[in-house]
């Protein structure tokens, strides 16, 4: 086995971005898993026009401490707007990346790549394990590939970035006493549906509206108004539901979702008509929403695994309900510190042990 430790990071999502980011530089071995054929997980951007664009809504705040010195520590550009947000009717400051926020999803990977870590994609992992093969590694990590082929990757450490619930069932062979299992799983996760829609005119003047339950979907985030035209050929207004995976809503086709959503928000802006809409996307994620979770224990009780999860971080405050990615960053931080910390303990206690050959004739 080599001296460079490994690091399997399950979710190339921004909590394992950051973490792969953090450790390659470290000088770890980084090895990332993704079960998606694209990175980002929540924050994944496609191609609109000549831009990239967010799939789901995603602005900065100045409150965002961690992110925001992980924007300059990437070098990234944040340019700050004013919006009026509906209900309290107040108008904050926003901040976007020049060229969206692809733009660190993308100087998160190339600094993966550049410091030798890798990302595979289309890979889902099924299994967390000891290895007991005697190779020295501590975990064998069971994976599935999209051609139904399968892979096992050892590893000196494993970061899990997807659901705590996911983490759960893919630990079963672990020693994780099952009251910290019980913690886990008492995380809720709400599912999410958004339609991302490119118009030809603009609903309203206002950036961020959050409904009442009377409407399918609970927020309407008119992002052209804030960031602008930019190339998306039209304005971006965004959609967002949450509801449960029990839900008929959860099932339905894409077509039958979209005239849900689109009937309810014609009722609010009447003069939006089905012809103002250039194109469409939708977009479902099962795991989306954590519900708070507060005093949670930030490390596993499995030795050298850790959670990097939003059910995990305390993000969420009366003033600041949303400064998600800004807590998941935060922890990602915090992880990384610990298993550089470990790994260094580790190689000093290795060293020690090394015991000089003694030579014939040598006085001691
Ligand atoms: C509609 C919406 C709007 C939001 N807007 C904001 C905002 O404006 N500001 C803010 O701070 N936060 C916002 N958030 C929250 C923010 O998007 C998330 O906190 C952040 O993106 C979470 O990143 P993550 O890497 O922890 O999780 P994820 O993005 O969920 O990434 C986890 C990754 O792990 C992968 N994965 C899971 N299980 C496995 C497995 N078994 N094998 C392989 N891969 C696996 C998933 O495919 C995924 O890519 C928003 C969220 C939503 C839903």
């Amino acid at each position: 086995m080599s001296d460079r430790k490994t690091v399997l990071i399950v979710g190339a999502g921004l909590s394992g971005l950051v973490c792969g980011m953090r450790l390659s530089k470290a000088g770890f071995d980084v090895q990332i898993v993704e079960e998606l054929t694209y990175a980002g997980g929540l924050l994944a951007s496609s191609r609109i026009g000549k831009e990239y664009l967010e799939l789901l809504p995603h602005h900065l705040r100045k409150t965002d401490k961690a992110l925001l010195s992980l924007a300059k520590e990437e070098g990234l550009n944040v340019e700050w707007f004013d919006s009026l947000w509906y209900g309290r009717a107040s108008r904050r400051k926003v901040g976007y990346f020049t060229g969206g926020f692809a733009s660190l999803i993308n100087s998160l990977i190339q600094d993966i790549t550049d410091n030798g870590g890798r990302i595979s994609y289309s890979t889902t992992v099924s299994e967390i394990a000891e290895c007991t093969d005697g190779s020295g590694f501590k975990y064998a990590t069971s994976c599935v590939l999209n051609d139904s082929g399968s892979l096992v990757i050892k590893s000196d450490y494993v970061i899990f970035t997807g659901s705590c619930r996911s983490f759960v069932n893919c630990s079963h062979g672990l020693p994780i006493p099952i009251n910290f299992r019980d913690q886990l799983m008492n995380i809720s996760y709400k599912a999410s549906i958004s339609i991302m829609m490119v118009l030809k005119r603009c609903p309203s003047e206002v950036y961020f509206q959050r409904l009442d339950s009377t409407t399918p979907f609970n927020r309407i985030v008119n992002h052209s108004n804030v960031f602008g035209i930019r190339s998306y050929g039209g304005n971006i207004v965004y959609l967002v539901g949450t509801c449960s995976i029990s839900d008929s809503l959860w099932v339905a086709s894409d077509e039958e979702i979209m005239d849900k959503y689109f009937s309810a928000f014609h009722k609010m802006y009447p003069v939006i008509k089905k012809s103002d809409i250039k194109s469409w996307r939708l977009t479902k994620n099962r795991y989306s929403v954590s519900e708070r979770y507060p005093d949670q224990p930030l490390f596993t009780p499995a030795e050298n695994m850790y959670i990097c999860a939003s059910g995990l971080t305390k993000y969420a405050t009366a003033e600041t309900p949303e400064n998600r990615m800004d807590a998941i960053v935060a922890l990602a931080g915090d992880i990384c510190r610990q298993i550089i910390k470990t790994a260094s303990e580790e190689h000093a206690e290795d060293n020690a042990s090394v015991v000089t050959p003694i030579a014939e004739g040598m006085i001691i």
